[in-house]
Order: structure tokens, then sequence, then C-alpha cells
């Protein structure tokens, strides 16, 4: 059978565990998997893109496992009340290419991103920040806020987007963790006004084009920027004076090149990947003054970790449903019987049949 998870199941295991406290545990396993990188089969993910957005299958494998995710990017969704980005994914087994888990992946993947986005910036950003700049308040921005809060010590939130209605979402979400002291919010008028003494600079803005939200002239020595909207061909949000000026680091450098803000670069601009740096066969950050960019534009590898994390936790916890994906067949060769709903009648002899043939 096959373990299936909806938005609800999901809601239930969050309400459970906490956010923090999930967005702890997909980062301990994002970064397992990243520690062990070269024992994947792994590629860019094949889109297809329209005038309206992208379509996106993102496939990778180890030895035991295999996971896909379906994931869209469309920034015209809000306007028909639909999400940006929505998602699904499957985790398989090699061996038999069995499907284990069938899952939700819109809210993983905002949980994934941001625990991803903390991964990077506690090996690159300056020990000791505490302010924290959110440039677009949309779906992930909370999940980003609680991802740093939780797993760097960020206790000052900036916020600004173009969408004060977002802003005004974001607050009222983040109240309870205002309210216990945990976090300070403060609105920005502008981009400049939020970037302004933060020692890290979330962007995740959505937008179908080559934007720049950020003048290059804004950012300090010594930044760290977790760019997060800029995530297919066609869409950036950084200016490439800025991509210059950074030392830049990426996922899956292949995929990063063509979808990320290097896709602005020469081919042969430098970038180091992630899991070298977490590996120690790479330096981070070269100095207290140097700008490093992660420029993440959201790697299967990230959905495998969590597909793992969230199949275990599914047992373990006894959510969600176990469903006939696949048909349970007591002669593997007859799918034909079953599909009719036709297994428990007794099969006509051969003879039999051969004479009607006749
Ligand atoms: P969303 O539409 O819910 O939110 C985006 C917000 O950005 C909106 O509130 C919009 O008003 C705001 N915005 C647009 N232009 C702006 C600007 N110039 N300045 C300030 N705010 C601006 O989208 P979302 O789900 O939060 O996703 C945000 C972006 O992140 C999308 O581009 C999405 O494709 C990308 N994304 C990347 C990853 C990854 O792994 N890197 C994962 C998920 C989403």
């Amino acid at each position: 059978m096959t373990r299936y998870l909806d938005v609800h199941d999901l809601r239930q295991l969050l309400r459970a565990r906490g956010v923090p406290r999930m967005l702890r545990e997909m980062r301990a396993c994002i970064e397992e998997d990243f520690l062990r990188w070269e024992s994947f089969q792994m590629s860019a993910r094949v889109a297809h893109p329209s005038a309206a957005g992208v379509i996106e299958l993102m496939p990778v494998s180890d030895a035991q496992r295999y996971a896909f995710k379906y994931v869209n990017g469309h920034p015209g969704n809000p306007r028909v009340q639909l999400p940006t980005v929505m998602a699904f994914g499957v985790l398989a087994e090699v061996a038999t290419g069995y499907p284990l888990l069938l899952s939700e992946l819109t809210v993983t993947t905002a949980l994934r991103t941001a625990a991803t986005s903390v991964l990077a910036a506690r090996a690159l950003a300056r020990p000791g920040v505490r302010t924290l700049a959110l440039i677009g308040n949309g779906a992930q921005s909370e999940f980003q806020a609680l991802a740093f809060m939780e797993g760097l010590g960020i206790r000052e939130l900036r916020v600004f987007d173009t969408d004060p209605r977002a802003t005004g979402k974001l607050v009222a979400n983040l109240a309870p963790w205002v309210r216990s002291g945990e976090l300070r919010i403060q609105g920005a008028g502008s981009v400049q006004e939020a970037v302004q003494g933060a020692g890290i600079v979330t962007t995740a803005t959505a937008d179908k084009r080559r934007a720049a939200v950020l003048d290059a002239t804004w950012v300090a020595p010594g930044t760290h920027l977790n760019a997060v909207g800029g995530d297919c061909p066609g869409k950036t949000e950084l200016p490439p004076a800025l991509v210059a000026r950074s030392k830049v680091f990426v996922e899956y450098e292949p995929q990063t090149r063509v979808e990320g803000e290097l896709q602005q670069m020469p081919a042969d601009f430098p970038a180091t990947p992630l899991w070298q740096v977490l590996a120690g066969r790479a330096a981070g950050r070269d100095g207290a003054q140097q700008i490093t960019l992660f420029d993440s534009v959201g790697f299967a590898l990230e959905d495998f970790s969590a597909l793992r994390y969230l199949h275990a936790l599914a047992l373990d916890a006894g959510v969600g449903r176990d469903i006939d994906l696949v048909p349970a067949l007591d002669d593997p060769k007859d799918l034909f019987g079953p599909a009719l709903g036709r297994g428990a009648e007794p099969a006509p002899p051969v003879a039999q049949g051969m004479e009607a043939m006749a």
C-alpha cells in the first residue's frame, strides 16, 4: 500500500510538532543528504514554461529510493485565488519501483525551501547576525522567518512587500512569536529601508521577468543574501552588479546556471556548490566584509529529504492513510481481471475458453 498524505495530514503534523521543530528536523535531513551528495543520481529539473508561468518535474534517486516533485510557478495565480507555487510528490522504492508515499508538497516546499535557506545561512552568514530583511511577504515568507528564528537566532525582522496586505498577513501570522518575545517585526516603507542594518537579506518575490528588487549600493559589506525568488529562466530578483559583487553559492550548478541569478552572468562566473562547503571541501565566506549570495532555486534533493522525513514521521505518528495507488494482485500477471473487479470470480477453464473461440 502507498501512504497518502494530504494537506489535512500535514496540518496535523505541523500542529502536533510545531513549525520550528519540523523546520529543524527537515533541515537535518537535508543536511544529511547534502553530505552524501555523490551517492545520488541527479539532473536539472524538466521545465515546461508558458506565458503564464512554468510547470516542472524534479527527479532524484539514491540506491534505495527515488523521488520526484511536480511543481508550478505562476506569479499571476493569487489573482485567481490560487497560490503561486503548488506541488505534490512521490517517494518510491528503487528495488521494485513501488510508490511508498504520495504527498502534498505545497506547504512542504515552503518548509524545505526555508530549511535549506537556513542551512546555507548557517554556513555562510557572519556569526552573531540577529536581523533579517524579508523582501516579499507572500506564501514563503512566514516559513522563512521562523526557520531563521529557529536555526540562526534571528530576533528582528524588517519586512517589505509592494502589496501591504501581504505584509499585514505576515504580521498577523507571526503574532504568537511576537507575543512570546521571540521575534520583533518592523515594517519598512521601502526595500532600501528594510535592508538597512540587516545582516541577512531574503528576497522571496514573484514576478515573471528580470526584476531588480534591490539596488547594489544598498547592500552593506558582509551581508548574506538569500535570493529565493529568482528560480526559472527569465525570472531574477537581483541586479547583475550585485551578483558581481558577491561570492555565489549554489545547490545543483547546472540547474542554477539557467534558473538562478547566475543566468545573468557569464558562463564562467564562479559559483561554489553549497554541499562542498558543508562537507568542508570548499571555502564558504572568505572574510567579514564579503557579500555572500545563496542563489536558491530549489533542488530535487531537498524534496527527496522532505519526502523521506514525512514518510518516516507519518508511519511513526500514524498520520495519513494507505491507498491502493497500485493494484494488489494475487497473480501479478493478471491485471485485466482485477481491473474489471473480476478478481474473485473463478477463471473459465482454458479448454472451454478455446471452444468458445472456435
Ligand atoms: P507569492 O506570490 O505568495 O509572494 C510573492 C510576494 O512578492 C507577493 O506578495 C508580491 O506582492 C511580492 N513582490 C513582488 N514584487 C516585489 C517587489 N519588487 N518588492 C517587494 N515585494 C514584491 O509567492 P511565494 O510562494 O511566496 O514565492 C515567492 C517566490 O519564491 C516565487 O518567485 C517562487 O517561484 C519562489 N520560490 C522559490 C523556491 C526556491 O526553492 N528557491 C521555492 C518556492 C518558491
